[in-house]
């Protein structure tokens, strides 16, 4: 018996993706491989934070009794997207999904931080903005009476934006930009445990330090400077062979 082919799909009718872009080649990421080496939470997957880019970043939160995440707030203008890629005794389920608020609070999501059996493997991804100028902030608020301690805000308008500060997260010379929310979170991470801000202003209670170990974000920074200084001292190297080679 033969079947009679009806209203094939025309290729033309369809929508079509563009090609990539010639200078952005696809990339093929396993988080569970990336995540297992990876310096610091919240760590880009891919190399592209570019206006209009996906990013997803990736975060490996395990519990242990020298374990203390703490708390904060993270205040973004775009928005972000969180996909659980699998847990154990955390307060978020494998295979959840979750639309953050443009404020929300940020901790270990585990249920007890200081449990060795807890983990969490985490992929938060923000939609970079298209237009304007992008912002974050990072809020620390005193464990006895809630006020405000600090609120660290930084420009995060990514690269290919007018307001892009390139002095800030890379000049044209760097092959690898800082991340933006990593850098600014370093900084908050400093600022947090001065001795200014630690004692509540409001009740005078002495906030025990923000543990930094945990997030990795200086880590990330410094590994950041240092390749790019690496990778700026290779090129000089072989300019240098380069003209000792025409003499
Ligand atoms: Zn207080």
């Amino acid at each position: 018996m033969s079947q009679t082919i009806t209203d094939p799909v025309r290729l033309e009718d369809t929508r079509r993706i563009p090609p990539p872009d010639p200078d952005l080649e696809p990339l093929k990421v396993n988080v569970y491989e990336r995540m297992s080496k990876a310096a610091a939470q919240l760590m880009p997957l891919f190399p592209y934070v570019h206006a209009g880019a996906i990013v997803p970043c990736g975060n490996v939160l395990i519990g242990g009794p020298e374990q203390s995440y703490g708390h904060f707030f993270h205040w973004n203008t775009v928005s972000e997207v969180v996909v659980v890629y699998g847990s154990n005794r955390s307060l978020l389920a494998s295979g959840q999904i979750m639309a953050t608020q443009n404020l929300h609070g940020v901790n270990s999501f585990l249920r007890d931080e200081k449990d060795p059996e807890a983990y969490a493997v985490i992929v938060v991804t923000q939609h970079q903005g298209e237009s304007g100028d992008q912002r974050e902030a990072l809020v620390a608020r005193c464990k006895k009476c809630k006020a405000e301690l600090i609120r660290h805000e930084y420009d995060a308008t990514p690269p290919g934006l007018p307001g892009y500060d390139g002095a800030r997260h890379g000049g044209s010379d760097d092959l690898v930009h800082q991340f933006a929310t990593t850098l600014g979170s370093a900084e908050f991470a400093d600022l947090r445990n001065t001795e200014a801000v630690r004692v509540c202003q409001a009740c005078g209670h002495e906030n025990v330090p923000f543990s930094r170990a945990e997030w990795g974000w200086a880590r990330q920074v410094d590994q950041t400077r240092a390749v790019n200084a690496a990778c700026n001292s290779l090129r000089e190297a072989a300019n240098a062979t380069e003209k000792e080679g025409q003499r």
